[in-house]
């Protein structure tokens, strides 16, 4: 379970997360480099972001990427679902927000990480939505990212499916200026989450999962739908092995093609 709002180093790795090499490069450069050595930044006057806004389908890793990054530079986690803070009545949620990032300082290095961060940020003024809450909370929250030396070891990451619908004072530098898309996989970075995702699951030899990433069958389907691929075909491998009365010891206790293919069928985008 996600123990949210609370500090934990994630253990998901590196190897746990399939393709999105740009991102990888990116967040070395920003977030990873600057926890491990801060003194090269410093000696050469370097003054990088601290704010970033990932943005994206569903399912393609926003999340993952962000715990696997703290993991790397060996940095604490707090993970905050966005309409959580909102179900509160104004003033509470502005603590809410004060509190949240308190936490963050305390424990530095810190990756905070909002989830569906657009709910935090609807325009301002608007009709409809959560109004007074929201307009006092995004104000809280620009507060809180504009305080300068307040953000030393404090990375924020924000996460939304509808960048669109968000109020562009955050995204202005020193806030979540720093813009970065994860998109659908292609189909070689298809096999390349299979991968990651194999890598504690007993695969046949002969399976290919370049192979069935490439397939038209895995056409569309994101790093979650391919997460659900392989958890079918694992369910169907194992339902085998479970009604091979008798001689069990026959049926390898393998995830084969057949496997796939047949879970193939059932997961779809
Ligand atoms: P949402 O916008 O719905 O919050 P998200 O982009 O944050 O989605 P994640 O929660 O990171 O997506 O991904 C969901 C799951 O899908 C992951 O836990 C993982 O199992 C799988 N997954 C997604 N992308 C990848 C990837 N690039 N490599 C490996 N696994 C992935």
């Amino acid at each position: 379970a996600r123990r949210e709002g609370f500090s934990t180093i994630p253990n998901v790795t590196w190897d746990d997360v399939g393709g999105l090499d740009l991102l990888r490069q990116e967040f070395s450069d920003y977030i990873i480099r600057r926890i491990k050595s801060p003194e090269d930044y410093e000696e050469y006057g370097v003054d990088l972001q601290t704010g970033f806004l990932l943005y994206g389908p569903p399912g393609c890793g926003k999340t993952l990427i962000a715990k696997a990054v703290a993991h790397e530079a060996g940095a604490n986690f707090i993970y905050i679902k966005g309409p959580e803070l909102l179900n509160k009545y104004v003033g509470e949620s502005e603590l809410a927000v004060r509190t949240v990032f308190t936490r963050a300082r305390i424990c530095a290095p810190c990756i905070l990480f909002f989830d569906e961060v657009d709910a935090l940020t609807t325009r301002r003024g608007g009709e409809g939505g959560g109004g007074r809450v929201v307009d006092s909370l995004l104000n809280q929250l620009l507060l809180e990212l504009d305080g300068p030396e307040q953000q030393r070891g404090v990375f924020v990451i924000g996460a939304t499916n509808r960048p669109d619908e968000m109020d562009h004072a955050i995204l202005r530098p020193g806030r979540l200026g720093k813009l970065l898309y994860v998109p659908l996989p292609n189909a070689e970075e298809r096999g390349l989450i299979l991968k990651a995702l194999a890598r504690k699951k007993p695969i046949d030899p002969s399976v290919d999962l370049m192979a069935i990433g490439r397939s038209e069958a895995c056409e569309d389907l994101s790093g979650a739908d391919l997460a659900a691929l392989m958890n079918e075909a694992a369910m169907i491998a194992l339902k085998e092995k479970q009604s091979s009365v008798g001689n069990s010891d026959a049926t390898p206790r393998t995830i084969n093609t057949t496997h796939f293919e047949q879970a193939l069928r059932k997961v779809t985008p």
